[in-house]
């Protein structure tokens, strides 16, 4: 049996949870194949000491790691990556405005966890940064290099072993501290690389400040934690990070997702994460009863904003058959004989 009850993931209490209401579907648990034994949905709970949301019972680290550096995550999502960049034009401008913004830095290093193909580094490349990667899927590598010309991305897993040619100016992330089940290990690694007064970026998929049942959707079992600024801020303050700025917008407002934009800077300075616990029980709260409410209000907001992201991903789309026909041609023969796309 791979699935297992542990501690708590930030601050290792190992008594009672608070279980957590959550969706009825969990459209991903399939692909996560033996991994969750024949199971139907993942558990969710707030911790009872700090009331981190995490996934709990869960598969183990090693089991997951091993799932991961197979490549097996993206497996069932087998397209074209020069379709993939079209579609996620523009996708990661709120990240790249926001650490640049952020931090007053207009160029530098930048070291990007979890980087898949690559696309979010593209961006920081064509303002003159330099960009190093650590991605498990090594086929997103080969895009990263062959495509994007990122020679500094890595095929391997983000955790206490992570390096880079030099310590650089930001340490970046787009939705990664969701999947990683480790996050002493990955934060050991992140200390490792950043420069004394860098920078740290993530964003993450988020309960709160929902605008919809989404960020219920999100606890499924391809997810293991569910951040707030709050406890970010717990997760970092051992390792010497200090909370610069965060938010729940998106500038663009058409994205799909509930998202927590958290940015932190590298002082050294340890400090006590007991600052960040939040109530368990109003966590409870939060997650099993105001949500709804929430959704109610705001469901109709995020059809429109829905409708709009498909708009632009089915554009995208047209535009690169355009652009490219005799690539789009071989795509669409390859789909209708059903050989993969990548
Ligand atoms: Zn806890």
């Amino acid at each position: 049996m791979s699935i297992t009850l542990v501690p708590c993931p930030l601050c290792d209490f190992d008594g009672a949870m608070l279980p957590l209401d959550i969706s009825d579907e969990d459209a991903h648990i399939r692909d996560y194949g033996e991994l969750y034994a024949g199971r139907s949905k993942s558990e969710w709970k707030a911790c009872g000491r700090c009331g981190f949301v995490h996934q709990n019972p869960r598969p183990s680290a090693e089991a997951l790691n091993e799932f991961y550096a197979r490549g097996s995550y993206h497996a069932p999502l087998r397209v074209d990556p020069h379709l993939v960049l079209w579609m996620h034009r523009g996708a990661y401008s709120d990240n790249v405005e926001a650490v640049t913004k952020g931090t007053g830095l207009q160029r530098g290093s930048v070291l990007d966890l979890g980087c898949g193909y690559g696309i979010a580094l593209g961006e920081f490349k064509k303002l003159g940064w330099t960009c190093y990667g650590v991605e498990p899927d090594s086929g997103r590598v080969a895009f990263a290099h062959e495509t994007l010309g990122i020679a500094g991305v890595r095929c391997g897993l983000a955790d206490e072993q992570l390096s880079a040619p030099e310590r650089v100016d930001v340490v970046i992330s787009h939705h990664a501290f969701e999947h990683f089940a480790d996050l002493k290990s990955v934060m050991r690694g992140v200390r490792n690389v950043v420069k004394p007064g860098g920078y740290f970026f993530a964003r993450i998929p988020t309960y709160f400040k929902n605008r919809s049942r989404m960020s219920i959707l999100y606890m499924n079992s391809g997810h293991y934690s569910m951040f707030t600024h709050e406890s970010m801020s717990q997760l970092l303050a051992p390792y010497g990070f200090e909370h610069v700025a965060h938010s729940y917008l998106n500038k663009s407002g058409i994205d799909l997702t509930d998202d927590l934009l958290y940015l932190a800077r590298y002082t050294g300075v340890e400090r006590d994460p007991r600052q960040f616990y939040q109530s368990p029980a109003a966590v409870q709260r939060y997650v099993n009863h105001t949500n709804p409410v929430r959704s109610r209000v705001f469901a109709p907001v995020y059809a429109l904003a829905y409708k709009r992201l498909a708009e632009r991903l089915r554009l995208n789309i047209i535009r690169y058959g355009v652009e490219h026909p005799f690539r789009f041609g071989r795509l669409v023969a390859d789909r209708l004989t059903g050989r993969a796309g990548a």
